[in-house]
């Protein structure tokens, strides 16, 4: 599953952090233990005959099915999973012998169901029949509906299901935890003017003569529920051969040239994939199957042989698409289609282990697109990627990678930063520490061992140190299964005959217990890179808290080198002095490190806020693209640290004016055929920054371009129409907020309907910023939008959307996914740094959450909680810093 896209989803800067964790897992555990389950283990299914007919207008459907199961031991009772599941006959049959009749018992808070044969069955092979009915949601859980305005204006509905983590069991009453793996048939009856798409290719169809027909695909491998998909609607389908594999993407009817570009991604990396993992792609078909709306929960989902993707992350459409967008489609099917093999063919045994899955796919996903679009330069955004772990996992409401996993909600809330971009910035260290070619002749083998089966985290490491990469586990085990961020030091570097010795120290960076983090940190063993900047790198591992290292040359130190590293840097004043002078001689992807770093070393309070500002000037008039947007987002921020500091806030436009104007100039405003994909996302990042900022030029030209929207409807379209947009939206006054709404109402497409709600969230004025909350709760934006226009207000007025949303908490819940209801408020409170927001926070929590969930509201709280105590500290530092220019 790729968790929903925080970049694409806010047009403000303060965008929403979706942080969700659970509480640290206890010490080490075992490779022995057993597998949780909250199943007895007495029964084990091994086929599923399901068949269903669906009512989309009633938004019902009804069920039946046969489950082969081995009962194994003698026993009265089985258990198996079900939530919102009417059961209205069960009966239970051994061989050909005649079914009798059983008796469901359902536990809706434990979403079971107890079956009771009356008599005690002994150990063997049993078939039980249940028929059922249950219910189509609204918000992507569970089977669902998706509704949306054809090309013609037409109201149409489409069904899909989404089964990650916990869901299967609003399908089909059903063993729905992983390591219970079968094979499944699926029949469905559908309207017969409708495109029916499963896991597997049709295998036979036939017209019921009453206006619907019956549609039976080809039996599955054996896979865990949670990766069985339906969808159905009024779709076309365009395909591509890869070796034996048809590759597929299914849109709404007429979409079909807008599915083009990920169909070709999607063909390339099948084969990428089976070369890679050396183990050919398995099941006859792969789709992905686009979907209209949004969640706040996921944008993409994995389904064996038929991914699910939202329209905004798979269509590209010439007339709204832009450059960043078009590579979000490429990753995020790069991130699926990975995880056909690493997940589907290979399976976490329980959700624990669920960052095996999601950073492996994370990871997997950034190397395959460096692969075809090298121009990119993805490398550097995995140190964004690595920032935005950091961020969570120098707070104590941390957790390891490794975590523990109790209950259904524990299992959705672990879908976080942690998760996966920590996962990914892990598994880039150890790919660095074992080669590139031992890892993946580890993963082959692991791949091959496992097939069909399921695994711990620790049979990965297993295969990749048996394949040559000796002294992989300690390390894999210091950052899996204890939380938090290394710091090396860099205390002492010796100029000696031409070679640099550093001595390094290891301690603990952490923004809210800094103090207890110095006087006893945890230890991890470290690999470190470092290297005299022009010469070559050299590598240690720094274990029990210290190391030395000699590297070739004298000059400025680099450690990091690389960026391969999850930990951060600290270096003496004298060092920082030496890199700050040879910055322009850094690799781009160092720069980057080098400037994060320093920044969070100064919101710590690890070094003066000066160290990092004084970077930030070091940089190069023609800096690579990325470090240039890193710049200009460091204005976007300190523009926003005062909030109500009119006359700093204009120096602070002007200078953002004088520095980045002129890159602008040279890029242009407009849109090159020949332009490079960085420089189109540079161009974005600084209309959208300079525009927020409310430059004089920028925000003209908007109001240009908006008002020609009345004699050509199309003067706006292209890659930057959402950035031009945008900073109307923000500078919007009643009657351009009114336009953009109407812009909304008529637009001819499910996905620019999307982006232009979105956009009436995002403007300045407070009154324009009610009347969007006041819109959100009214049908018009559609039932998966009005979350993400609520979303939207908080990333300006973070306190006023959150007000809104806990005097409406029960028509905002119904807004947004069963999975990401725990954290939707905290969400919106994220950018809030006004005191009283604690406290309603912690109210809202007590009342509404159970004390499992409310690690999310936790999260945001001390995050607030620090930026109060920090803001005054740093802004004092910058005043200076701005004083002097
Ligand atoms: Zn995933």
């Amino acid at each position: 599953m790729k968790i929903r896209s925080i970049l694409a989803a806010s047009a403000a800067f303060l965008v929403l952090t979706p942080i969700s964790q659970i509480q640290a897992a206890p010490a080490k555990q075992s490779a022995a233990q057993l597998v949780p389950s909250q199943l007895p283990r007495n029964a084990v299914p091994t086929h599923y005959a399901i068949t269903v007919t669906p009512d989309a207008a009633k938004l019902r459907y009804d069920g039946k099915v046969r489950i082969e199961f081995q009962l194994k031991s003698a026993s009265k009772t089985i258990t198996l999973n079900a939530a919102d599941i009417e059961f209205r006959a069960v009966s239970v049959a051994k061989g050909r012998a005649a079914a009798t009749p059983a008796n469901a018992s359902v536990n809706a808070a434990a979403q079971t169901a107890t079956i009771d044969f009356g008599r005690t069955l002994t150990e063997g092979r049993y078939t039980l029949f249940i028929d059922y009915a249950g219910k189509i949601l609204q918000q992507a859980n569970g089977i669902f509906a998706l509704d949306y305005k054809d090309p013609t204006g037409a109201e149409k509905r489409a069904i899909f299901t989404q089964f990650e983590a916990p869901d299967a069991r609003r399908f089909v009453p059903s063993w729905d935890e992983p390591s219970y793996k079968a094979t499944f048939d699926l029949k469905v009856n559908v309207p017969a003017d409708q495109m029916a798409v499963s896991n597997m290719p049709v295998a036979a169809r036939r017209d019921l003569g009453n206006g619907m027909a019956e549609v039976r695909f080809g039996t599955t491998p054996k896979m865990s529920t949670y990766l069985l998909f339906f969808g159905m609607g009024e779709f076309d389908r365009i395909t591509k051969q890869v070796g034996p594999t048809e590759v597929g993407v299914v849109v709404g009817k007429g979409n079909g040239p807008k599915g083009q570009y990920a169909l070709d991604a999607s063909a390339k990396l099948v084969g990428y994939y089976n070369e890679y993992f050396d183990t050919p792609y398995p099941l006859p078909k792969l789709d992905n199957v686009a979907g209209p709306g949004q969640s706040q929960f996921f944008s993409a989902m994995e389904n064996w042989g038929a991914i699910f993707t939202f329209e905004r992350v798979l269509l590209n459409d010439p007339k709204i698409t832009s450059a960043r967008t078009r590579q979000g489609i490429f990753a995020t099917d790069a991130h699926e289609i990975a995880h056909q093999w690493f997940g589907n063919l290979v399976t976490m045994a329980w959700w624990d282990d669920l960052w095996l899955n999601e950073g492996f796919a994370s990871w997997m996903e950034s190397k395959a697109t460096a692969h075809f679009n090298p121009e990119w330069q993805s490398n550097l955004d995995r140190v964004n990627g690595r920032e935005g772990a950091m961020g969570l996992d120098a707070y104590v409401t941390t957790h390891p990678v490794i975590q523990k996993i109790s209950t259904v909600e524990q299992t959705s809330q672990a879908f976080d930063t942690i998760t996966y971009q920590k996962g990914e910035a892990v598994i880039t260290m150890l790919e660095a520490f074992a080669g590139e070619d031992i890892w993946r002749n580890g993963l082959r083998a692991y791949m091959k061992k496992h097939a069909y089966g399921n695994t711990r985290t620790d049979d990965l490491w297993t295969a990749v140190e048996a394949a040559g990469a000796k002294g992989l586990v300690k390390i894999a085990h210091d950052f899996t299964r204890q939380p938090g961020v290394p710091l090396i030091s860099v205390d002492s570097a010796q100029c000696v005959n031409g070679m640099t010795q550093l001595a390094l120290s290891q301690s603990e960076f952490s923004r809210d217990r800094k103090t207890a983090a110095a006087t006893k940190p945890q230890r991890w063993n470290v690999p470190v890179i470092a290297q005299i900047v022009g010469n070559a790198p050299a590598t240690t591992i720094v274990s029990g808290g210290a190391g030395n290292i000699t590297l070739p040359g004298c000059g400025a130190v680099l450690v990091n080198a690389g960026q391969s590293g999850y930990y951060r840097v600290l270096y003496t004043p004298d060092m920082m002095a030496a890199l700050k002078d040879a910055f322009p001689k850094l690799a781009p992807i160092d720069q980057l490190g080098l400037l994060n770093d320093s920044q969070s070393l100064v919101y710590g309070a690890y070094q003066p806020v000066r160290t990092a500002l004084e970077l930030v000037d070091a940089e190069p008039a023609a800096a690579n693209q990325r470090v240039t947007e890193d710049n200009v987002a460091t204005f976007a921020y300190l523009y926003g640290l005062y909030d109500k500091d009119a006359a700093r806030q204009a120096k602070l436009a002007a200078m953002a004016t004088q520095r980045f104007g002129p890159v602008l100039d040279r890029l242009g405003m407009k849109q090159n055929v020949s332009d490079s994909t960085l420089d189109a996302n540079l161009r974005s990042a600084l209309i959208s920054t300079l525009g927020y900022m409310g430059d004089a030029n920028v925000v003209a030209e908007a109001s240009r371009l908006f008002n020609a929207l009345d004699t050509d409807p199309e003067a706006l379209d292209g890659p930057l129409r959402t950035t031009w947009l945008g900073v109307v939206a923000r500078n919007a006054d009643q009657a351009a907020w009114n336009k953009l709404r109407m812009l909304g109402q008529s637009a001819e497409s499910q996905l620019v309907k999307s982006s232009m709600y979105r956009l009436l969230g995002a403007s300045r004025d407070i009154a324009l910023a009610n009347q969007a909350l006041a819109l959100a709760l009214t049908p018009e934006p559609g039932a998966t939008l009005s979350a993400a226009m609520i979303g939207s207000v908080a990333g300006e007025h973070p306190d006023l959307a959150v007000d809104f949303a806990l005097a409406n908490r029960a028509a905002v819940e119904t807004l947004v996914d069963v999975s990401s209801t725990s954290e939707f408020i905290p969400g919106l409170a994220n950018g809030s740094s006004d005191p009283a927001m604690v406290a309603k926070l912690t109210t809202y929590a007590e009342a509404h959450l159970k004390p499992e969930s409310r690690k999310p509201v936790e999260q945001t709280i001390v995050a607030i909680q620090t930026r109060i105590t920090s803001q005054p500290r740093i802004r004092s530092e910058v005043n200076s810093w701005l004083h002097a220019k």
